[in-house]
């Protein structure tokens, strides 16, 4: 198995680069879709945060009321602590499942935005990095309905190009087309991927 880290800030091309590589046959591990099931309804996870910060953070019918549930650890580093310490277990169990389901020979990506946030980079084989320039992003993150501002605040909040790159094993460049991003995925594929030893 080798085990691939992806990361990349907002709007920088992490799901388009994990789509072309499931293509080519990664087996995909999205750390976003992991850390909403296990508190999606009916799950132990939101019975655990509900517990620790009140009904008023379960939604009417039922899930997790995440701008509730945000405001109230935005500005509480105490809080945000405890949530973390809730949710984190529960993705790191979720993820461990997944990669033990995957087969032996399998290329697992793990794509994890704050991958250099929370300082995973030694968990994985190789960290692949996606990046794009910053006015691309927030071009991007605007036409996916992101109002300006909060593009660029999102931005500022995550780790700098220059932290990610200094982890990072390959950097794949999306500042172009998603024709040339997918020429850097097949060079990273035979080069990195296709060529290791069994
Ligand atoms: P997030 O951090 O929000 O999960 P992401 O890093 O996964 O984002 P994508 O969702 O892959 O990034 O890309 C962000 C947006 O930019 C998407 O709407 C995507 O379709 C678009 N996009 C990605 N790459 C390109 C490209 N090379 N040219 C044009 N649009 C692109």
């Amino acid at each position: 198995m080798l085990r691939i880290g992806l990361t990349g800030g907002i709007g920088s091309g992490k799901s388009t680069v994990s789509r072309m590589l499931a293509a080519r046959g990664a087996v995909i591990v999205d750390a976003d879709l992991i850390a909403r099931e296990v508190v999606a309804p009916g799950t132990p996870g939101l019975a655990a945060v509900v517990e620790a910060f009140g009904p008023q953070v379960r939604a009417a019918d039922g899930s997790l009321d995440r701008p509730a549930l945000a405001t109230v650890v935005f500005s509480d580093p105490e809080a945000r602590r405890r949530l973390d310490g809730i949710v984190h277990p529960l993705v790191r169990h979720r993820t461990a499942e997944l990669v033990a389901q995957a087969p032996a020979d399998a290329v697992v990506v793990n794509d994890v935005p704050l991958l250099v946030e929370t300082d995973q980079a030694s968990s994985y084989d190789l960290v692949l990095v996606v990046e794009a320039d910053q006015e691309t992003r927030v071009t991007r993150l605007v036409q996916r309905g992101l109002h300006e501002e909060d593009a660029r605040a999102r931005i500022a909040a995550q780790a700098t190009d220059e932290q990610r790159r200094a982890v990072a094993d390959v950097v794949l460049d999306n500042s172009g087309t998603p024709e040339e991003l997918a020429e850097q995925v097949d060079r990273f594929w035979a080069e990195q991927v296709g060529s290791r030893p069994d």
